[in-house]
């Protein structure tokens, strides 16, 4: 019986090890640097709520955006952000523009 205890407690702490060392190799363990950011219909006629939000009340009908809140983008108007969100913003011309800048944001960061 003491055998089999000491056997299984070695046995979980060397598989807590495998996990630790694997996460690392897949760089998860740690915070997490990777942006997650996503394309969306351009946002117009901002304001901000009660609690101090913000929303809107129009989606551009021809223009998207991208939002990264990695980034530092705090929502809201695009020229109250600083330049490099500004330029994520767009906005863009289509939906697919917009998706692939999205997507090149997210692989410059991803590792
Ligand atoms: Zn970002």
């Amino acid at each position: 019986m003491t055998a089999d205890f000491n056997f299984n407690a070695k046995y979980r702490s060397l598989e807590g090890e495998v996990k630790a060392a694997m996460d690392a190799a897949a760089g998860r363990s740690g915070p997490d640097y990777r942006h997650y950011p996503y394309a969306r219909q351009a946002r117009l006629s901002w304001y901000q709520d009660a609690a101090g939000e913000w929303a809107y009340r129009d989606l551009d009908a021809h223009l998207w955006e991208v939002f990264c809140e990695q980034c530092g983008d705090t929502d809201g108007p695009a020229e109250n952000q600083e330049a490099k969100v500004q330029h994520l913003r767009g906005p863009y011309r289509s939906k697919h523009q917009a998706k692939h800048a999205a997507g090149k944001h997210y692989r410059s960061f991803d590792r």
